[in-house]
Order: structure tokens, then C-alpha cells, then sequence
């Protein structure tokens, strides 16, 4: 699934696009978080489409962290280090080559549902956005400011987190809270890793050698964050996430699913303010919460030596996940693939087993042989005899948001 080959060689780096006719078909990625820049640097001179045929050849990636500590003092800082580093690499954003930059932006409303061009006008309603996600759009904002400013005449394109998921019907959409109060803060469930549930539920396809909009698909995308979805016919139908990342499934630091009474209940008899509880349930739950450790690896470990708290949170975690995988069988009513991905997903055989077992009055039968086997790519783990394909897909955010910007600016001949 993953043909993109990592150009090593800085003293080469045209003949490394594999692209030697100077067009612009260079997509740079940024995903701007509170505290880091991650970015990619593709050639998309294989074409747009990501899952069927197109390749995206990666030539650079990076990541600068600790924004805000010592010497890398804010955003602007973090983006010229990445820029230096590209520029090092004879991969400088002055390249006429570069068709656009393509920005992860986590939150888009109900405003965005597509990649869209980034003008000022658009800048301003990402701004409006803000209290609907102040942990991460102000730092997506500033990536793009930033570029802007490096390249003022590059198309910058944002794509959404939200966006994938702006198909979901109302009915799935909406909280059962009194409409006019719901409608004046833009309370509703938006859904987040919309780009890597579409890219994921369109690579399942491609497994199974079927058209996207013949397959039914629950995709788990269980990373430090984790989300559910069911994708009918490549339209996503319902997911996990609702209003904020919080909704949904047990993850690393997330509580995911609680009675909201819980909220009041820590106010009112602990005496805890609003923000301590923010934090409390976005940083301090899930598995850490559980058991003090959040990655699944370490888990693992202590429940092999016979660790009670982990095991407990281990089973808090799959528990979750087999509702949802069941909650979303009856909302698909046929399911065709379960799809895994992101860090726990593509790579704990214990989560997939224990989340998947028992389940063949679903049609869901898992192969133990073949979930325990390692590999790289996309690949089935189900039995030969499971109605419903399991399968492990690594996903791609950063390869699928420089095809969407790709796609948008259009390819520029050569
Ligand atoms: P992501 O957010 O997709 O990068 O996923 C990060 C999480 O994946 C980590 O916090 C770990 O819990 C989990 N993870 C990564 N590698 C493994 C592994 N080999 N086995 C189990 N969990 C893993």
C-alpha cells in the first residue's frame, strides 16, 4: 500500500522526484500542532489518486518539537527551522516546483467539507472556529500564516479533520438537547480523522478489489487518539467523535464515552473548576488514567507480568471497541470489512484478537495465525470462512492530504 520511497540522497534530489521535466507537482504537508510542526514533503507527479494507482513520492520529512521551549520560540521559528532543513536538503520552498502546501486543520464546522483554497476570507472563518477546538485550530492557523507569509503566491489548501465526516445524516448528528440552545453554540457531532478514515476505508476497497461504493466498512482507527467509524459505500454514515475529540472510544489520554453527569458531579462535590475538568478527561483518562501508563506497548508488558491495573484498562479499552464495532454493525446493517489502523490498531495482535473474538454470530471471524503475523502493508487477518474481511491498514494522512491539495490546485504541465 505504501510506495513511497524516502529520497536519502540530498545531492540528488530532482533526479530523487522522479520527475526530471520541472513541473510543479511538489506538495509540502503540514500538520501544525500545539507544540510541534510535522511536515512532508511528496512529488505527486505519479498523480492525484492515492489508494487506486497514484504514488506520492516522499523526498522529505520532519519534525520540529518543543515550540514554545529554548531556542525554538514560536510557530513562525518552527516552520523557518523546517524550511532551513528543506532548504539544506536542496529542497528550498523557493523551488518552482512546489504546487501548494497542504495543511491539516482539525476543525472545519459545518462550513468546511472539502479541501478549500486558503484566502483571507477563509483564514477568518477557521478563526470563528477556534472555540470549537481551542487545543488545536490556533496552531493549524498559525502554520498557515506562516507559509503564507514564506510563499505568498503558493496556493495553500486546507483540509479538514472534520470534513470526511459531514456526510453523517442528522439524525446521527444531532444530541438530543434542546434544539434552539444546540443550533446557537453549533452543538452537534462533527467527527475528527475524517482523512484517514476516508483514506482507510478506500484502501480496504482496494484490498478486497472493490469499488469503494460497493463496501460497507467499520474502520477503527486507534492511534493516541481513536476514532470508529462506518463508511457505507465510501460515505461516511456515523463516527465516534462528536463535538470535540472527547466522544467515543477509551484512548490514551481521553476518556471517550461518559454520563455527562459526571462532569457536574466533579464540579459541584470536588470543587473542581471547568478547565480542571477539561483537562482531567482530555489528558489525564483513558488508559493513563487507568492505569498510569498510555501506550499500549507498556500495557502489554505489565499485563504480562500480571499487572491488575493494566489488564483492567486493557479490558476497559477493547470493551469499548467491541460496542462500537457492534453499535455500527446495526447501523450498516451489512458489513463487508472491519478495517484497523494507526499505532495500536495496525500493531497490537491483542487488541484486534480480544476486540474481534466471539463475534461470529456477526459474521466477524478473526485468524489468529494470521493476525499475529507482522507485516508492512494492508493485508487481511480474517478467516477464510469470516463473512465480514478483517483487515490492517496503515494509514496515510499526510500522502492523503497532499493528494486533496494536489487535486484542488491542479496538476501544472510540464
Ligand atoms: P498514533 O497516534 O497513531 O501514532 O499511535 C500511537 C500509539 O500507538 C502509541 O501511544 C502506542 O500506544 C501505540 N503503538 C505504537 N506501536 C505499537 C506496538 N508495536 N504495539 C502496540 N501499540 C503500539
Amino acid at each position: 500500500m505504501n510506495d513511497r520511497t524516502e529520497a536519502s540522497s540530498a545531492a540528488a534530489p530532482e533526479a530523487a522526484s522522479g520527475n526530471a521535466s520541472g513541473a510543479a507537482t511538489r506538495v509540502l504537508v503540514l500538520n501544525s500542532g500545539s507544540s510541534s510542526v510535522k511536515y512532508q514533503l511528496l512529488d505527486m507527479a505519479g498523480g492525484a489518486g492515492t489508494v487506486t494507482g497514484g504514488r506520492g513520492a516522499l523526498l522529505a520529512s520532519g519534525l520540529v518539537e518543543r515550540i514554545g521551549e529554548g531556542p525554538v520560540a514560536d510557530h513562525a521559528a518552527a516552520l523557518r527551522q523546517a524550511a532551513g532543513e528543506l532548504a539544506d536538503r536542496g529542497l528550498g520552498l523557493d523551488s518552482p516546483r512546489l504546487a501548494a502546501v497542504g495543511h491539516r486543520v482539525v476543525h472545519g464546522g459545518t462550513r468546511f467539507t472539502e479541501p478549500t483554497l486558503v484566502t483571507d476570507e477563509v483564514l477568518a472563518e477557521i478563526e470563528k472556529l477556534v472555540p470549537l477546538a481551542p487545543l488545536h485550530n490556533p496552531a493549524n492557523i498559525t502554520g498557515i500564516r506562516v507559509a503564507r507569509e514564506l510563499r505568498p503566491d503558493l496556493p495553500q489548501v486546507a483540509v479538514f479533520d472534520t470534513a470526511f465526516h459531514a456526510t453523517i445524516p442528522e439524525h446521527a448528528a444531532r444530541y438530543a438537547i434542546d434544539t434552539a440552545t444546540a443550533d446557537a453554540y453549533g452543538i452537534r457531532r462533527y467527527g475528527f480523522h475524517g482523512t484517514s478514515h476516508s483514506y482507510v476505508s478506500r484502501a480496504t476497497a482496494a484490498l478486497l478489489g472493490r469499488d469503494p461504493d460497493q463496501v460497507n466498512t467499520i474502520v477503527l482507527h486507534l492511534g493516541n487518539g481513536a476514532s470508529a467509524s462506518a463508511v457505507r459505500g465510501g460515505v461516511c454514515v456515523e463516527t465516534s467523535m462528536g463535538l470535540t475529540p472527547l466522544e467515543g472510544l477509551v484512548m490514551g489520554t481521553r476518556s471517550g464515552d461518559l454520563d455527562p453527569a459526571v462532569i457536574f458531579h466533579l464540579v459541584r462535590e470536588a470543587g473542581m473548576p471547568a478547565e480542571e475538568v477539561d483537562t482531567l478527561l482530555n489528558k489525564r483518562s483513558g488508559l493513563l488514567g487507568l492505569c498510569g501508563d498510555n501506550d499500549m506497548r507498556e500495557i502489554g508488558r505489565r499485563m504480562a507480568e500480571g499487572d491488575d491495573a493494566a489488564r483492567l484498562a486493557f479490558e476497559v479499552y477493547v470493551h469499548r471497541l467491541r460496542k462500537y464495532v457492534g453499535a455500527y454493525t446495526a447501523v450498516l446493517g451489512r458489513v463487508d470489512a472491519v478495517a484497523f489502523t494507526a499505532g495500536v490498531g495496525e500493531n497490537s495482535v491483542a487488541v484486534r484478537q480480544a476486540a474481534l473474538s466471539g463475534l461470529t454470530a456477526l459474521g466477524i471471524e478473526i485468524d489468529p495465525v494470521r493476525n499475529a503475523l507482522r507485516g508492512g502493508g494492508a493485508r487481511l487477518v480474517s478467516a477464510d470462512s469470516s463473512r465480514v474481511a478483517v483487515a490492517v491498514v496503515p494509514t496515510d494522512e499526510e500522502l492523503e492530504i497532499a493528494a486533496q491539495a494536489y487535486e484542488l490546485v491542479g496538476a501544472v504541465p510540464g
